[in-house]
């Protein structure tokens, strides 16, 4: 049985080995926003990735769209996000510190400074950044930084519809950035000011949106699993009729165990027409669908799946977390990444580093390179090398040594069984690719 993590056994990894960094370090960093390092950029980038081949490469009808961040004003006066978007708050009026009024007892002392009836009453704080846009600062050069990548999509809808010759039933997927300016962000990736989505909006003829709600809530808990995360730490969450999002028919999350606790990682939800007619109404412009067979005009449902990619690379990093005790009593702390999203595929070892060893693993990694990440490590014993390659969740590690000058043999060490097999070099890629292939959790 694996350990479970702690949310500081995860920090303090992530600082060592350069996943993730606390932003502006040396000015005393700034609250809720963090800098991947060279591990998690290539982590982050490949579980992106994964989900962009997942949405679109492997779907029938899902193209894919890149909105810009700022975007028209009335984008989210239509959108309900200037008037809805907002957590009651509650300040302490003795050390000034602000709390979502759901996460506080207003009837408990304050949690900071444990000042006994200091919380003033709650007050709505719309969470979107806004700026102003060019040279005059008024109420009308404002701007806001998309507090959701959603209604790009909903805005280029007919765009879409126009260029791409789709047919209802059809998705729109995107990823980027969103800010939100959340007052709590305390659990390190999870919950931060500037995030990115992984969101598809999947347009559907109306009364048949529940049958697509149920297929997306099963397909994209599907893809967790095989992305390796272990079935147990997932759950479905229904949100009961109170806990609805002001669009939204019905919204189910998929949550996963956190080291705080059972948390949504993705939110799957029925909107119905609420966006796309708010924008006709908006916009003035028709965006009705005109059936091609049937000749039907009807403003399409919506079922939309939105997750968070940070708030993945969290789930990835927790999921795949492990303090080993061997046989021989050692420990070995090892990240068990699905081999898909390993920021190093394979790690390439010469044992010595004299008599020709050095150059014949550096020209072995050369040749390997194009097929996947890897990496050179030739400095200290070759157990502490293995030790390095199982924190950074390395599935592979490739060892050269005087056999392989006889006999073009290296070995291959696979990460979590820590066997070793004898494997020709001409064959190394085409086996690498076919144990990524076969990879299951174990
Ligand atoms: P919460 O209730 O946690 O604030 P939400 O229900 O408002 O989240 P959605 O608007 O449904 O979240 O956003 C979709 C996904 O975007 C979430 O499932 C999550 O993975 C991610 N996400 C939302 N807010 C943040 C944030 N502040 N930091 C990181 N990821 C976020």
């Amino acid at each position: 049985m694996k350990t479970e993590v702690t949310m500081d056994q995860l920090v303090s990894l992530c600082k060592r080995r350069g996943f993730v960094y606390q932003s502006s370090e040396i000015y005393g960093g700034l609250s809720g926003a963090w800098d991947y390092g060279p591990l998690g950029v290539e982590l982050k980038n490949r579980i992106r990735d994964c989900w962009w081949k997942e949405m679109t490469q492997l779907q029938d009808n899902i193209v894919g769209l890149d909105a810009a961040i700022m975007m028209h004003p009335k984008v989210w006066e239509a959108s309900g996000h200037v008037d809805n978007f907002s957590d009651p708050m509650v300040d302490c009026r003795q050390c000034k510190n602000r709390f979502r009024a759901d996460q506080v007892d207003l009837a408990s002392p304050c949690p900071e400074c444990g000042g006994k009836g200091t919380f003033t009453e709650p007050r709505e704080f719309n969470l979107m950044f806004s700026t102003h846009l060019g040279a005059v600062k008024n109420d009308s050069s404002i701007v806001y930084l998309r507090p959701e990548t959603a209604q790009g999509i909903f805005v280029n809808f007919k765009n879409v519809m126009q260029t791409s010759r789709v047919k209802i039933p059809f998705g729109i997927a995107q990823i980027g950035k969103a800010f939100r300016n959340e007052v709590t962000t305390k659990s390190f990736i999870f919950r931060t000011c500037e995030f990115e989505q992984l969101e598809m909006q999947f347009f559907v003829k109306p009364g048949d949106e529940d049958q697509w709600f149920s297929y997306w809530k099963e397909s994209r808990n599907a893809y967790y699993k095989r992305l390796g995360i272990r079935e147990d730490f997932l759950r479905y969450s229904d949100h009961g009729p109170d806990e609805l999002a002001h669009y939204a028919k019905v919204a189910c999350d998929i949550e996963y165990r956190f080291p705080i606790g059972w948390q949504e990682i993705e939110g799957i939800h029925s909107r119905t027409d609420f966006d796309l007619s708010r924008h006709q109404e908006y916009s003035g412009k028709d965006l009705n669908y005109l059936d091609p067979d049937t000749k039907e005009r009807f403003v399409p449902y919506v079922v939309e799946t939105s997750a968070g990619l940070t708030r993945t690379v969290l789930m990835v990093l927790a999921d795949a977390y492990e303090e080993e005790t061997l046989k021989d009593g050692e420990k070995r702390t090892v990240m068990h990444f699905h081999p898909s999203v390993a920021p190093v595929t394979a790690a390439v070892l010469p044992l010595v580093k004299k008599d020709g060893l050095d150059e014949l693993a550096s020209s072995i990694e050369r040749d390997l390179r194009e097929h996947f990440p890897t990496f050179y490590d030739k400095a200290g014993a070759i157990g502490r090398r293995y030790r390095r390659m199982d924190e950074i969740g390395t599935p592979f590690c490739i060892t050269i040594d005087y056999q392989t000058k006889d006999d073009q043999t290296v070995t291959l060490r696979f990460r979590d069984t820590m066997e070793q097999v004898r494997v020709p070099v001409g064959e190394l890629a085409a086996r690498i690719n076919e144990e990524i292939r076969a990879y299951a959790r174990m």
